[in-house]
């Protein structure tokens, strides 16, 4: 059985080598977050545009203030956004504000903080070094210069960037569209009051925003029974779209049907488990070019596989480059015992101690075990035929998404 950093692997290659129109879009700059770029943002001027101040004091020209002690005279004054055209000559300084552009003549900023003023005399309490506290023009960014590369994830610095540079209107690909299909006998919707022996569907919602926080537009197709007709009218509606996820189905009962309608739709199965637990069932196939998630039912395992295969394939299919599983180290607080050849994903508290993350495993009835979840804001990773771990060990865990 594969490895999950196989089965990852395996999505991504398998995400990746489908055909799939690189459909474009524009949004404007406010609806950009998140969204993976299709075309460049290009600095529209150099960056900055002008020699910037960015300290409030006196521009001065170095050679004038070679030791403390200086005396200049203050000639003007230079606010954010106003010009002095006259230039600094020897033996004189300007006034100046964070942001305003350094005058002619002038080449280095004395602190405010670093002066003494007795009228339009000014006195540096130190030395001034040439180009101290000027950024000059163009060395951020020279005009035409790439800003932000396509393929790039929108992020709020990004967004900053692509504001500054006139760029409102941004070129996007298409998010890809993703289905939600819940299955089981068992379940009816979260709305609904269900008899003793029925379960409210909770992996329509937690599929559904774990897609949308990925970046897919989703489609909430409810549950369906275990029943082949209807699962298999289901699927194909599901079909329609790029991603279909299921959960529940997969398992080895007599009424997991998931695999045998997807096989009658002609599915060609990249695995049909994962070495893992929770999560063990996972299966991954393609269907009519669209990729299909069979995800296992309980709700712990659907979260675990979500995050470990199906957001790769959504963050491919968004036009990027799959985002890393964002593993890290903490130091173990209890002792953990787990046996097998599965890696463990374990809801796991984790806490920072000064800079030091801290984890402790919680208490969990298994992988159907929500209440345990939403008090975990992660997971502990134990790795095949580790028996047990000692308290101080270091361990790898990762966030539970919005969690941390
Ligand atoms: P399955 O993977 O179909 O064998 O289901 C495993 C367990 O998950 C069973 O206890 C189901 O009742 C439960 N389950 C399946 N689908 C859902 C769902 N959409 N929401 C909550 N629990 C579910
Ligand atoms: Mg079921």
């Amino acid at each position: 059985m594969l490895s999950y950093t196989d089965a990852r692997r395996k999505v991504i290659e398998v995400a990746t080598s489908i055909p799939r129109p690189s459909l474009r879009t524009h949004v404007e700059i406010e609806q950009a977050f998140g969204r993976i770029l299709a075309e460049p943002v290009l600095a529209d001027r150099d960056y900055p545009p002008f020699d910037r101040s960015t300290r409030d004091g006196f521009a001065v020209r170095a050679e004038d203030a070679q030791a403390p002690g200086a005396r200049l005279e203050c000639v003007g004054e230079l606010r954010a956004g106003g010009r002095f055209d006259e230039g600094v000559l020897p033996g004189q300084c300007v006034e100046i504000m964070t942001g305003a552009s350094v005058p002619r003549g002038a080449d280095s900023i004395v602190m405010v903080e670093h002066i003494q003023r007795d009228g339009r005399t000014i006195l540096l309490e130190r030395a001034a070094k040439k180009g101290e506290h000027i950024v000059f023009r163009g060395t951020e960014a020279r005009a035409g210069a790439l800003l932000v590369a396509p393929k790039t994830r929108m992020g709020y610095a990004e967004m900053a960037l692509a504001a500054q540079a006139g760029t409102t209107r941004l070129s996007v690909f298409a998010a890809p569209r993703l289905a939600v299909l819940s299955t089981g006998d068992e379940v009816v919707d979260a709305r609904s009051t269900p008899g003793p022996l029925q379960v409210r569907n909770s992996n329509g919602i937690s599929i559904e925003i774990m897609a949308r926080t990925a970046g897919a537009e989703t489609l909430q197709l409810g549950n369906v029974p275990d029943e082949k007709g209807a699962l298999r009218a289901a699927i194909e509606r599901g079909l329609a779209e790029d991603i279909l996820v299921l959960s529940g189905g997969v398992s080895m009962g007599k009424y997991d049907l998931v695999e045998q309608v997807l096989a009658d739709l002609g599915a060609e199965f990249h695995y049909t488990g994962v070495s893992i637990r929770p999560g063990r069932p996972a299966v991954f196939a393609t269907c009519r070019n669209k990729l299909v998630f069979g995800l296992p039912g309980n709700p712990v395992s659907t979260m675990v596989t979500f995050e470990l295969f199906v957001l790769p394939a959504v963050d491919v299919w968004n036009g990027g480059d799959a985002r890393p599983l964002p593993v890290f180290r903490a130091k173990l607080e209890t002792t953990v015992r787990e046996k097998g050849p599965m890696t463990h994903f374990l809801p796991a508290r984790i806490e920072w101690e000064g800079r030091e993350a801290r984890v402790t495993q919680l208490p969990w009835q298994g992988s159907g075990d929500v209440v345990a979840l939403a008090r975990a804001n992660g997971f502990l990773i134990v790795g095949p035929e580790r028996l047990e771990i000692a308290p101080g060990e270091w361990v790898d865990v990762i966030p539970r998404r919005g969690a941390i």
